[in-house]
């Protein structure tokens, strides 16, 4: 049985600059999985990552010991759920080094957070104004706003790539015009692993009275993230992608907007007194979050920040990032395979092809061998449409992957190529 006692290994290797990964996969047991036989290697951590036994035993604590309704009641029971989730509210908050818990509102994930904005500030926008997105985006940071448009008549613009898969940046700042109200653009791009320059681009917006909006689902799980440093208005990410539970995520938002911007949903909790013929609503957050939340899931997310702060963040993307580029060194050694994604600033995401072959094949022929690794458009259609390709097959790691995992995607991959060659 693994002793979760203590974070005290964390810590050690905390101090010692280097993570001890050995010790820190025991507290996966998921990667003692064997698939078609075979020891798991498992490298879709860009879709969801795993979470480590302190987050699932919190799961596993609240259900027996605690769980009830948060906000509802005087009883013993409801205050001290409500402690825990309004606790890991403050975790978050310190984690992306906002202002004040009113700035924080959880939400079922990025898709969400990214939905509430477009509904929301998405109701100040009429026909005519304009807003811009970048051709990386993932389907949630794109759909939302086609809907506003639809419903709104707004324009979307649209930033292009180089061909390393860098944003342009002197494209970016050209679509701007007097009638740009919004910029919504990711942090790290789920498919070239693009580290986008955030800051010099809410900057811009800024100098234009623009607000912004960073997708930081592909960030959070890896850098340091300091909302006031970026100085964006709005940042989104996922807990299931950063050792959290699934159906948790937050909408960070600068306090003086969120308190301008209407309710989305409405029903419970969100209200402050309701009648017949007039409704006013709660203060910030809760203005946001109407229903019952995932309170048990949200309670446990501050277990998985817990995690990610005891390793440290410089250390986890220095490790992954090692990762990383060994595997990009591998596979750029076996022939047929292209890289897409060349960016030297990127996040632990490698996106590549076999030249002739269909993406899935290889996906299957890995997975046969126990490597795991997501194939398809990644919910980016308009990047392939981009790059003029059907999808990728993508290995993304995480802080309990090793060399090991490394030798053993590459040797699959080299043994599918010869199949499919
Ligand atoms: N944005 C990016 C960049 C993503 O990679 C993802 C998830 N793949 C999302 C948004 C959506 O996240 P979720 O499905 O957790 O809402």
């Amino acid at each position: 049985m693994i002793d979760i006692s203590s974070y005290d290994y964390l810590r050690q290797s905390a101090s010692e600059r280097k993570p001890d990964v050995a010790e820190i996969r025991k507290h996966f047991p998921i990667l003692e999985r064997q698939i078609e036989g075979k020891p798991m290697v498992y490298l879709d951590n860009t879709a969801t990552s795993q979470a480590p036994m302190e987050v699932v035993r919190e799961i596993e604590r609240i259900y027996t010991h605690s769980r009830a309704n948060v906000h509802r009641g005087v009883h013993t029971l409801s205050q001290e759920m409500t402690s825990f989730q309004e606790e890991s509210r403050e975790r978050v908050r310190e984690f992306i080094n906002a202002d004040s818990i009113e700035e924080i509102v959880f939400t079922r994930g990025a898709t969400e957070s990214i939905n509430l904005v477009a509904n929301s500030f998405g109701s100040f926008l009429k026909e005519g104004d304009e807003i811009i997105l970048t051709v990386m985006e993932h389907h949630a940071n794109i759909v939302p706003w086609q809907l506003l448009r639809d419903r709104a008549g707004i324009v979307i613009k649209v930033v292009d790539i180089n061909s390393r898969g860098e944003l342009d940046i002197e494209n970016f700042k050209s679509l701007f015009t007097e009638k740009t109200r919004l910029a919504s653009f990711c942090h790290v791009s789920n498919v070239l692993g693009s580290i986008n320059p955030v800051k010099e681009m809410t900057s811009f917006a800024r100098s234009r009275g623009v607000v912004t909006l960073i997708d930081g689902a592909q960030a959070a799980p890896h850098l340091k993230i300091d909302v006031k440093d970026l100085d964006c208005d709005f940042y989104v990410f996922s807990a299931h992608k950063m050792y959290g539970p699934s159906g948790v995520g937050v909408l960070y938002g600068r306090k003086s907007l969120l308190e301008k911007m209407p309710p989305w949903q409405g029903g419970g909790e969100m209200i402050s007194i309701v009648t017949f013929p007039h409704t006013t609503f709660a203060d910030l957050p809760f203005k946001f979050e109407a229903g019952t939340p995932d309170y048990i899931g949200i309670a446990a997310f501050s277990k998985a920040l817990e995690f990610i702060n005891d390793i440290g963040l410089p250390e986890i993307e220095k490790h992954e990032m090692t990762l990383c580029r060994m595997a990009e060194e591998g596979l750029r050694k076996i022939p047929g395979i292209k890289i897409y994604g060349e960016s030297p600033e990127k996040g632990p995401v490698i996106s590549f092809l076999l030249e002739g072959a269909h993406p899935y094949d290889l996906g299957m022929l890995l997975d046969k061998q126990g490597v795991e690794v997501r194939t398809g458009h990644h919910c980016a259609m308009p990047l392939m449409e981009r790059l003029g390709i059907p999808g990728t097959v993508r290995a993304s790691f995480a802080i309990y992957n090793n060399e090991e995992d490394v030798a053993r995607f590459i040797s699959a991959t080299q043994r599918a190529v010869a199949i499919l060659s």
